[in-house]
């Protein structure tokens, strides 16, 4: 037996447990199989359900606990019916982000043969690269606390260079591991709007001063419009994309949709000492009770944060299973027997969940 992690689940609202279940479930087989490691899941109460049930969205000793484990697995969070008293929603995703200074956004886009994308790839051509979005300033810096009087509201974009210079080395790092696992080209795209305004100058100019560090690495730089266009027109460009906050919020989605949808849009939250791996996606209370909701952005980023643990604690075994849990769920997306309604199919949460686990086994 190797080394145990300590993983923290929030299982979520809507269709948030109904995903955890069997992405937990798939962790587990691959656990109990690996004589390099053990892993052990510590559930945690927070979220909408349980600020209606209790009057408190993330308990401080959820916090905690969630700061003291090696990992955070959070499910979907929030309800539309349940909200502060101010009016804004329950995101305790958005208070662990702030708790753990969890600064990258990290939002993978890779287009397999199973996904549903609306765009028409080339042959020879392979659409797979990562949007990194800043995740505790930018535009969201006033988030909450905007200024509004009767003709008038402001709210301030924040960069700073303390953050930005730890994105930015996180961006070229992470596209030399690409670049070493054969999975990249070795460049690092600073998404700005540097052209109008003199906060993203000051950012590209940060980005240009870290990419001295990375010789290896091709560093350019694109407006946000552009990009835009080119994640539609040419997306196999890309490899490494860095952006501000907001840019990052609307470019994921889009990632999202070139994906095939929310349902297999995985992502983590990465800072220097935690972690926190959650789907794209809201709790779908549209959906949520009645076993149709599509688990495999929830397991895509259980995959990630195998392959998180195993870089950071030197555990090659758990890098391995995060990527054979990816292709796993590429192969069941592939096969297209055991797939959700959202991609065109019949099966429940559980049985694609078992779907994937029969192809690990
Ligand atoms: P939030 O603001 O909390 O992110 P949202 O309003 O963007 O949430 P979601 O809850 O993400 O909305 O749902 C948007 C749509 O996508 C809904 O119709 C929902 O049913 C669908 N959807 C989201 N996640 C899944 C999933 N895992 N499987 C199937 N459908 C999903």
């Amino acid at each position: 037996m190797g080394r145990s992690f300590d993983i923290a689940v929030f299982d979520g609202d809507g269709i948030g447990p109904e995903i955890m279940a069997p992405t937990v479930a798939i962790l587990r087989q691959l656990a109990d199989a690996s004589p390099e490691y053990a892993l052990s899941f510590t559930h945690l109460p927070a979220g909408a359900a349980h600020y209606a049930r209790t009057g408190e969205s993330l308990p401080a000793a959820s916090l905690d606990a969630a700061g003291k484990a090696d990992a955070v697995l959070l499910s979907a969070m929030g309800l539309p019916d349940v909200r502060y008293a101010d009016g804004t929603e329950i995101s305790p995703q958005i208070d662990l982000r702030k708790a753990f200074n969890l600064f990258a956004g990290v939002r993978p886009v890779r287009i397999g043969p199973g996904h549903q994308t609306p765009l028409k790839i080339p042959e020879g051509r392979e659409v797979d690269f990562v949007l990194i979005r800043e995740s505790t300033e930018g535009l969201f810096y006033t988030q909450g606390k905007g200024e509004v009087t009767e003709n008038e509201a402001r709210e301030t974009m924040l960069i700073t260079r303390e953050v930005s210079e730890k994105l930015f080395r996180f961006a070229f790092s992470l596209a030399q591991d690409r670049k070493a696992q054969g999975q990249g080209k070795g460049r690092v795209t600073c998404v700005d709007k540097a052209n109008v305004f003199r906060a993203f100058a000051f950012f590209r100019g940060i980005f240009d001063e870290e990419a001295k560090a990375f010789p290896d690495l091709v560093a350019d730089h694109a407006y946000v419009d552009a990009t835009a266009l080119w994640m539609v027109q040419k997306p196999w460009d890309f490899d490494v994309l860095v952006t501000e906050n907001m840019f990052g919020d609307i470019l994921s989605d889009l990632g999202a949709g070139l994906m095939g949808g929310l349902g297999v849009a995985p992502s983590a939250d990465i800072g220097l000492e935690q972690a926190v791996f959650q789907p794209c996606h809201g709790s779908a209370p549209d959906i949520a009770g009645q076993g149709k909701a599509n688990p495999m952005a929830m397991i895509l980023s259980a995959a990630m944060m195998l392959e998180w643990l195993g870089m950071r604690h030197d555990v090659l075994a758990l890098t391995a299973d995060g990527q054979r849990l990816r292709q796993a769920v590429e192969q069941v997306m592939q096969d297209g027997m055991s797939v959700t309604a959202d991609l065109g199919g019949q099966a429940t949460t559980a049985q694609t969940g078992g779907a994937v686990m029969a192809a690990l086994a």
